[in-house]
Parts: C-alpha cells; sequence; structure tokens
C-alpha cells in the first residue's frame, strides 16, 4: 500500500442549480441564497490549513451567458421572469442562481484547488444517455465552452445527482476522471443495511475508505466515503454534529492505517443550515488533518491527483457493483 495515506474533499458547487425545477426550492432557498458567502468563507479555511479541494462548478452559474443561453431546451417550465425575481436574483453577480467571479476567486487561492465539471445545466446524465443522448451532448459542449471562456480545461466530471452516464462522449470531451457514488460497507442482508444507515445517524459508525477504479470508457471513478451534513429537512435535522464529525475523524484514520483514500464531500449550501456548527466541524477535521500531514501521514490531494497516484502504484479496485 502507499504511504502515506490521502484525503480527498471534493464540493458540488450550484447555488440553487441542483433544485431549480424543484417545488421545494422555497425551502432551500436561504440556503442558496447564502451559497456564495459560504464558498468565500470555505476558500479562506483551505488556504488557512494548506488543503486543496476539488471544486465542481455548474456552468450556468458563471458563464456570462448563464442565464437564459437555450434555458428553455433543458428546462421547459421554468419562468425566467420569476427565476430573477428578488428572492432569487439578489442582483447581477451573486444570488442563489448566480456567482460571476467564482472562478475568480478559486484560482486567487494559495491552495492549489482543482476546478471540475458539475454540468451546465445540472441534468442528469443517466437518464439523458437512454432518452436524449442529443441533449447530453449539447450539456457537454455548454461546459466545455463555458470552462473555455475563463482559461479553465476540467479533467473530472462530478455528475450531477452522482448519475453516471454518457461517460464515452465525456471521455472524447477530454475528461480523465469522475466521482463516482458513496461507497457503502454492504452486508448481504438489506434490512442489516437499512439499519446500519440509520444507526450512522447516532453512533460515530466507520465510513469506508476508497480506491480509484478502471473503466472500459478510460474514464478513472473516484467513489466517496462520506456526504459531510446534516439535512436541513426531515427528522434527520435534528442529528448530532458530533457523531457526524467523529466519523470523517474515524475514517481519516482509518486511511492512514489503511494507505486508502478517505474523500469526503458536500454542496456548500448544505452548510446554510447549522451554518456555525458545519464550519466548526470542517475545521476540526481539516485542524486533524493538517496535523498529520505535519506528520507525513496523509497527503491533502485532488480528485485528479489523488487518482494519478494510485494509478502510478497500480492500486485500484476491481469494478464489482454497477
Ligand atoms: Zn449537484
Amino acid at each position: 500500500m502507499t504511504i502515506p495515506a490521502s484525503f480527498v474533499i471534493s464540493l458540488d458547487t450550484e447555488l440553487a442549480w441542483g433544485r431549480i425545477n424543484d417545488p421545494e426550492l422555497p425551502f432551500y432557498l436561504d440556503q442558496c441564497l447564502q451559497a456564495s458567502d459560504i464558498i468565500k468563507e470555505l476558500l479562506e479555511l483551505f488556504d488557512g490549513f494548506e488543503i486543496p479541494a476539488t471544486w465542481a462548478l455548474v456552468g450556468r452559474m458563471f458563464d456570462e451567458k448563464g442565464l437564459e443561453y437555450a434555458l428553455s431546451e433543458f428546462y421547459p417550465d421554468i419562468d425566467l421572469k420569476e427565476l430573477t425575481a428578488d428572492n432569487v436574483m439578489h442582483n447581477n453577480s451573486n444570488s442563489a442562481i448566480r456567482f460571476n467571479d467564482v472562478v475568480d476567486l478559486i484560482k486567487r487561492t494559495t491552495a492549489e484547488h482543482e476546478i471540475a465539471s458539475h454540468s451546465y445545466n445540472h441534468v442528469l446524465f443517466d437518464t439523458l444517455e437512454r432518452d436524449d443522448a442529443k441533449l447530453a451532448i449539447q450539456d457537454i459542449e455548454m461546459q466545455k465552452e463555458a470552462f473555455k471562456n475563463v482559461n479553465v480545461k476540467p479533467e473530472t466530471i462530478v455528475f450531477p445527482q452522482d448519475k453516471i452516464g454518457c461517460l464515452d462522449a465525456f471521455n472524447q470531451a477530454g475528461y480523465k476522471y469522475f466521482r463516482g457514488k458513496l461507497k457503502e460497507q454492504k452486508m448481504d442482508n438489506g434490512v442489516v443495511n437499512k439499519v446500519n444507515r440509520q444507526l450512522a445517524h447516532v453512533f460515530p459508525l466507520r465510513p469506508e475508505c476508497v480506491l480509484p477504479q478502471q473503466h472500459s470508457s478510460g474514464l478513472y471513478e473516484l467513489k466517496t466515503s462520506l456526504l459531510y451534513r446534516i439535512p436541513s429537512r426531515g427528522i434527520k435535522r435534528y442529528t448530532s454534529m458530533q457523531v457526524l464529525t467523529n466519523r470523517a475523524i474515524i475514517g481519516i484514520y482509518h486511511a492512514v492505517e489503511s494507505g486508502m483514500i478517505f474523500h469526503l464531500y458536500f454542496h456548500p449550501f448544505n452548510f446554510g443550515y447549522r451554518r456555525k456548527e458545519h464550519m466548526r466541524g470542517l475545521k476540526r477535521i481539516l485542524g486533524i488533518v493538517r496535523e498529520l500531514m505535519v506528520q507525513g501521514k496523509i497527503e491533502a490531494l485532488t480528485i485528479k491527483n489523488a487518482i494519478e497516484k494510485y494509478v502510478k502504484t497500480s492500486e485500484l479496485e476491481s469494478i464489482t457493483d454497477e
């Protein structure tokens, strides 16, 4: 096994685009409106600990044409007037759907972040591949153009809702890596799995560490270990932040022991709920990672760099599910 271990953090950076077509959008609006501020706070935090992240950006959020550009082709039911009304659109630069200078801000930091794509329209590539491949290709083209305009060539795609699809088309468009789904410890007993998932909200059960996997399309996949957020709706909104943070820390120590990758992820808007607690918890995690980095026990890497590191030493995981 490769020594030292690796710590990866990836962020689905989309403001409200992940719920733009969702009747429940109003319930998340306050969180989405805080997202641009949270992104700035996170960038400072990462710089302080010298820890890079993979920022997966939705094109519509920063592209100068992002508001009206072929919107009806992807969202026929969306009323642009409603979308740009006061509650969603504060002004032309920052809002729940626009963050013009996000790429600039990421580039200006000292931590060596990776800018990845989270698509242009936040569309689901598994269903599009089956039902409307042309629209999928159109999205891939739109991403390419938007990132080119800000001098970025993303090599990693983080699929919206982790719905994996169109891998060959992404390969042709120059992508080399993608983020996979959450790796869960699976037993043969479905009931046990269900109970375990519930218990994880109460007890700090150890999340899984991951290794890259190679697909026939040529792309490499990196699954995730833990979604770092307390949901803002439903009974789980009362989950203890300490349990969640302790799960991350247990996972990090397991990575150190096994030489594997611990991969944390969340959406910046998630931190809009119990914001101070989320920030404090993440700070505690990054502090521990920093300490382990100084001791030479772990490296903080982006998705791209983590995959490259393990590919070099041929430490890959075979594809068993899917
Ligand atoms: Zn998303």
